[in-house]
């Protein structure tokens, strides 16, 4: 009996996570994703699309902390706004447009949606939370890739509605100090540079070519665990991964 009442609420819980997810995400557009221009590995992003990784319980679970703590942390009327932009005919579309495009005609286009945006004084503010496991280490500055993300999202608002936000905050909320918060504001980087690097990585993207791996803090192994946070390492190395290892 015990066996089955465990298995019955463990069937229960993962179905309750997984209806919460597939409202929450909806239909993934097939475009590029903002989190593909911001990886710190292109080759990554190649793999990615190759070979598609497995939902187990574990991300499952990491993703629905997400949407919980994303859905009871509203800060304006406007959040969750998604938005697509065409990087090569500098326009924006909307997101139903986009999904009655035949796949050919998306290879140019990247989507995002923001969390939030705020108002400060006359200045509108994108504002992006991110949950994260310090286990004693505290921010003190914003991850160079969240920077580059909301980057990204002031040239799809300004495109799409019209709004410049000359200022980003990341709201980091750490997990394993029941929910610590660090908010880091700071300047966006202007539009124009924002977008060549956009075409830069669109061209990285779409090129014949395996992108070159990048060695970071994904797949270096220098951490408490000696772990490697890229899961394509095997596939990596099958193309030629270089030992060559960047300063972090
Ligand atoms: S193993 Fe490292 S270099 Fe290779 S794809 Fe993954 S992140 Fe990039």
């Amino acid at each position: 009996m015990d066996s089955d009442i465990t298995s019955y609420v463990i069937n229960s819980i993962e179905h309750a996570m997984q209806k919460t997810l597939n409202k929450s995400t909806g239909t993934r557009l097939r475009t590029w994703h903002v989190s593909d221009f911001v990886s710190p590995c292109m080759r990554k992003v190649r793999f990615s699309r190759l070979y598609p990784e497995e939902f187990d319980q574990k991300k499952r679970a990491v993703l629905f902390a997400g949407v919980v703590i994303h859905e009871h942390t509203k800060l304006s009327h406007f959040n969750e706004m998604t938005m697509c932009y065409d990087i090569e005919n500098d326009r924006s579309l909307t997101p139903q447009t986009v999904a009655t495009l035949p796949r050919d005609d998306t290879l140019g286009i990247i989507t995002g949606t923001l969390d939030d945006l705020i108002r400060v004084n006359d200045d509108f503010v994108i504002v992006d939370k991110k949950t994260f496991s310090g286990k004693g280490f505290k921010k003190t500055e914003p991850n160079e890739e969240h920077v580059k993300q909301l980057d990204i999202y002031r040239v799809l608002l300004r495109e799409s509605y019209g709004i410049d936000a000359k200022y980003g905050c990341i709201v980091y909320l750490d997990k394993s100090n029941d929910l610590d918060m660090t908010v880091l504001p700071f300047e966006l980087t202007d539009v124009g540079t924002t977008k060549k690097f956009m075409r830069d990585i669109l061209a990285q993207l779409n090129s014949p070519l395996m992108p070159k791996a990048t060695i970071t803090w994904l797949c270096n192994m220098k951490n408490r665990e000696k772990k490697c946070y890229c899961p394509f390492l095997t596939q990596c190395e099958r193309e030629g991964r270089t030992t060559d290892i960047p300063p972090v």
